[in-house]
């Protein structure tokens, strides 16, 4: 239980509804900050407006996804107020007092610094960014299907990167009759697409290999499909590109050469906001629980 916690849950999509859900069950005290509009009241939490939050009891504030924007804008779906999280709201917290976002940035990165509060990063985890794989590649599937006239069954993917998503949605058009070639740089990734039955090659010739593919999937948070990659691909090739904003295309050139690229950020939001809500409630859950043991009150 997290009797005797007062969390502010700062933001957010729909994703939120399951945190504040799950933790509202856990006995803790919210303050939702950006949720006006939101119909649905839950025992335990309370609608503020974050000038009127009293920052010195708030052991936590619980950040949407994307965090802060880079001049500190918080996204507010039920909302049409803005806010904005400050050094300066920061410091009126506790000094124990733990920011939890799903990435940061440089601006989130340097308020919490200079406040000198913690912050937990959820998506660096292996174990929410491998669970919250599930409903991207979900996403990806769905994009395939509307942005393409053929079949991903017999299509030629290209999948760059073998991290956590990469790996998922290599496996899973895999599994939906694709023939997938995977692009990653380390010999032991190179090894594992072997395994796992799939075309490797070096990220480093994808300029050559890309000549016959129909549907390229990057999750390289880097520049890698640049203008002489897309100047390579077959004219029908649909790019998705799942890396985080900017991703890792050249999206101006690939406009210009008439290449469908789509830039595909937050698509567990999109497609099964639901899940991907219980993902980061679970472990925030557990999260909250470790950090802030000693404070929360004894319960019979
Ligand atoms: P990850 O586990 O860190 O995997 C990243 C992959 O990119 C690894 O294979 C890594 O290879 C490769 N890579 C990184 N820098 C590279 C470079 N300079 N050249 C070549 N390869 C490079 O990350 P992830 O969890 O799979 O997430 C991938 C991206 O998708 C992130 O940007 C994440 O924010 C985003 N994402 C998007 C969605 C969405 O809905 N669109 C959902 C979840 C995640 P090495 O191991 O060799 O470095």
């Amino acid at each position: 239980m997290l009797t005797g916690i007062q969390i502010a849950v700062i933001g957010g999509d729909a994703r939120q509804l399951e945190v504040i859900r799950k933790l509202t069950q856990l006995d803790a005290k919210l303050w939702l900050v950006g949720f006006e509009q939101l119909d649905h009241a839950f025992t335990g939490a309370v609608k503020e407006k974050l000038k009127d939050l009293n920052m010195s009891t708030i052991d936590a504030i619980i950040l949407p996804v994307p965090g802060t924007g880079t001049e500190g804008g918080i996204e507010t779906i039920f909302s049409s107020e803005e806010v904005v999280l400050t050094e300066e709201i920061l410091k009126k917290t506790p000094s124990h007092c733990t920011i939890y976002s799903g990435i940061t940035n440089a601006y989130l990165d340097k308020i919490t610094k200079n406040a000198n509060r913690r912050l937990v990063q959820l998506f660096e985890r292996d174990d929410v960014a491998i669970y919250n794989s599930i409903p991207t590649v979900e996403g990806t599937i769905m994009m395939a299907i509307q942005h393409t006239d053929y079949t991903i069954h017999g299509s030629n993917v290209m999948v760059l990167g073998l991290g956590r998503v990469g790996m998922s949605v290599a496996r899973t058009f895999h599994s939906l009759g694709a023939h997938v070639k995977v692009g990653a740089r380390k010999s032991e990734d190179l090894a594992r697409i072997t395994e796992m039955a799939l075309t490797p090659f070096h990220i480093k010739d994808l300029e050559e290999k890309i000549q016959d593919i129909d549907i390229c999937i990057n999750t390289v948070p880097y520049p890698v499909v640049t203008a002489a990659v897309l100047a390579n691909m077959p004219p029908h090739t649909l790019v998705i590109d799942l890396a985080s904003k900017p991703g890792g295309t050249d999206f101006r050139y690939a406009e210009k050469r008439g290449i469908k690229a789509l830039l595909a950020p937050g698509l567990p939001g999109i497609v099964a906001p639901k899940t991907a809500g219980k993902i980061l409630a679970n472990v925030l859950a557990q999260l909250l629980r470790n950090d802030l043991s000693g404070r929360m009150e004894d319960t019979p």
